[in-house]
């Protein structure tokens, strides 16, 4: 039979790997409950209408990357490409906008893209992400971007930089748009067939365009900073302000649009020179229209996701502290049912040991506790089965003593 094997683009993850996803899961939930996130699972499909209507219908995740399906009754229903609009979405279906408090989620999961697979990107992707709703403070978009950039501190990512701008609301940008798309209908000839599109479309989608040449071009187009109103301006000076406060070093990106169509005022990103090539890990901004777009009432809201893969490939240089092992060896068959006996109060401290249950001899059992990298052999023989005692034989030291079994609790607390 031929084999089959894993879509491209998708992965399978096992020790040693899922250690360092299991690590990085446990960081985040314990981080960012300071700032009183709760966690929130939605379903990995949704109808297609959210993420029409969510993300913008002129976005390359739109257009190009969503893994959209009709099931067997005919609904359209899509993979989620990302998880704000599910949220969003959640939030008001369960009326959570009103009974929780404070309105801040924290998720985890798989996202899905069609998208070309290379290092740190894949077509199952995996990211986790918070939101606020409710609060339009510049200083809570400050503290989003600060508790971003100091997690990815504390788990030690480095070389990493802010970036920051405000993508303007609804009053400031329709007059800036009409701007860019003067100024990029004058530079036609140099832009990407699909940026010469854009131009008629989205033009602000223009800056997302990775083509060399539309990215020199655009570099001369009117920079939103230069367009905010005044509302705009005032909240991106206080987002600085309590920046500063927060000690985030950051620069000014007025290119930096994000993928999607939702965000207003601000937008950042959390850029890693220790992958290569400048890369975003992190990025996310303020979408004050998105819930009420939604369906949902006229609440504002701000949030990020991060690219777990890439954070990951950075956790390769991380070196996990390995949990302690016991082998159980015993001599002869004899003595296998006080082996397991011995291995059911270790499990029940807590304590990782494992046994071979169809071992010959003790040699074939010490060679499986140097594959399993046991910390320590357990060994029961005819003398210790007879004396209650076991003899212990730490493997790093190959030194070997005999404890009683009353003992044991006190050497395991010693010890493991
Ligand atoms: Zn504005
Ligand atoms: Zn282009």
């Amino acid at each position: 039979m031929s084999k089959v094997n894993a879509p491209k683009g998708t992965g399978d993850l096992f020790s040693p790997q899922i250690e360092k996803w299991q690590y990085l899961e446990d960081k985040i939930r314990s981080y960012f409950s300071r700032f009183l996130y709760r966690e929130i699972r939605t379903p990995v499909f949704e109808h297609s209408e959210l993420f029409q209507r969510g993300i913008g219908s002129e976005t390359e995740v739109v257009q190009k990357e969503m893994y959209t399906f009709a099931d067997k009754a005919g609904r359209s229903l899509t993979l989620r490409p990302e998880n704000t609009a599910s949220v969003v979405r959640a939030a008001i279906e369960h009326n959570l906008l009103n009974d929780m408090f404070p309105l801040r989620f924290l998720y985890i999961g798989p996202m899905f893209r069609y998208e070309k697979p290379q290092k740190g990107r894949q077509r199952q992707f995996h990211q986790f992400g918070i939101e606020v709703f409710a609060d339009g403070s510049p200083q809570v978009d400050a503290e989003v971007i600060y508790s971003a950039y100091n997690f990815l501190k504390e788990i030690d990512l480095r070389s990493i930089s802010v970036e920051v701008n405000s993508v303007g609301c609804d009053v400031c940008r329709p007059g800036f748009l009409e701007q860019l798309q003067t100024a990029a209908r004058e530079k036609k000839d140099a832009l990407c067939v699909e940026c010469q599109r854009k131009t008629d479309t989205n033009p602000l989608r223009i800056f997302d365009c990775k083509n060399e040449k539309c990215i020199d071009t655009s570099n001369s187009f009117p920079k939103i900073t230069a367009h905010l109103c005044e509302e705009c301006a005032v909240h991106f000076d206080q987002v600085k302000a309590a920046l500063q406060i927060l000690q985030v070093e950051y620069k000014i990106n007025p290119r930096m649009v994000r993928g999607l169509d939702y965000y207003t005022k601000t937008t950042f990103e959390i850029i890693s020179g220790q992958l290569g090539a400048q890369n975003a890990v992190l990025g996310g901004g303020r979408y004050d229209n998105l819930i009420k777009d939604l369906g949902g009432p006229d609440m504002v809201g701000i949030g990020f996701a991060a690219g777990m893969e890439r954070i990951i490939l950075h956790l390769q240089e991380v070196e996990l502290e390995p949990r302690k092992k016991i082998l159980v060896a015993y001599q002869n068959p004899e003595i296998q049912d006080a082996a397991l006996g011995l291995c059911e109060t270790l499990w029940r401290s807590g304590v990782h040991a494992y046994m071979e249950y169809s071992a010959k001899n003790l040699k074939k059992q010490f060679k499986k506790g140097d594959k399993l990298s046991a910390n320590y052999t357990f060994i029961l023989g005819e003398e210790e089965a007879q004396n209650n005692t076991i003899s212990v034989k730490d493997m790093s030291s190959r030194e070997q003593i005999t404890i009683k079994q009353e003992e044991l609790a006190q050497w395991l607390k010693k010890n493991i």
